[in-house]
């Protein structure tokens, strides 16, 4: 596994634990992690953002633990400093792990870079947390009740080390990135009233 390559990298990682949704936020939207951990605003939560709530709660209710599925469970990678909750995994044969993750939007044509981002982080804390398993593929499921597959890379430390340090330089140099390009996010964003894209 590779080591952390800084002194002043690992005081940071010390310093600002994060989580996958830290990671999705940050590919949504790099300003989102100056409004949360910066300014410390409370996400206001939307009427959608409380349907989503309450349709995960269903989703979880109805799925049934067992020795192959966890639900609903709490994992934590040390050394990087990154928790999450992983809605369902599926431990199947072969030392392979599918993650199930439940997506209160409508069905996308193609997966938003974001959601895949954070199934990317969890599925490092996962295989951290199962020595020598691989997460295969994850499953996003929508409530139309369809699903998308994504099948995931072998190295995803690769892919996730620089999002984290780009989110703690965030946080320690207090960084307000200009707006996204994309103006469609900002009508869905939680944040727009303190942000304006100014
Ligand atoms: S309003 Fe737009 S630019 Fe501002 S944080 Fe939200 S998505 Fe980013």
């Amino acid at each position: 596994m590779p080591q952390l390559q800084s002194k002043q990298e690992k005081i940071l990682t010390k310093q600002y634990p994060l989580t996958a949704r830290d990671v999705n936020d940050y590919a949504y939207c790099p300003r989102i992690p100056y409004w949360l951990k910066v300014r410390k605003i409370r996400q206001p939560k939307s009427i959608k953002m409380r349907y989503g709530e309450q349709y995960h709660a269903k989703y979880l209710r109805r799925a049934k633990p067992s020795s192959e599925t966890l639900v609903n469970i709490y994992m934590k990678h040390k050394m990087l400093n990154i928790s999450t909750i992983i809605d369902l995994i599926e431990l199947n044969e072969n030392n392979l792990i599918y993650l199930h993750e439940v997506k209160f939007t409508k069905l996308p044509p193609k997966i938003p870079i974001n959601h895949y981002l954070q199934l990317i982080a969890q599925s490092v804390v996962i295989e951290n947390n199962f020595e020598g398993k691989k997460v295969s593929k994850a499953f996003i499921t929508y409530p139309s009740n369809n699903y998308i597959e994504i099948p995931l890379p072998i190295s995803k430390e690769k892919i996730i080390r620089p999002i984290l340090k780009s989110i703690r330089e965030i946080i320690h140099l207090e960084i307000l990135y200009p707006p996204t390009s994309n103006y469609n996010k900002c009508l869905d964003c939680e944040f727009y009233k303190y942000c304006r894209r100014a």
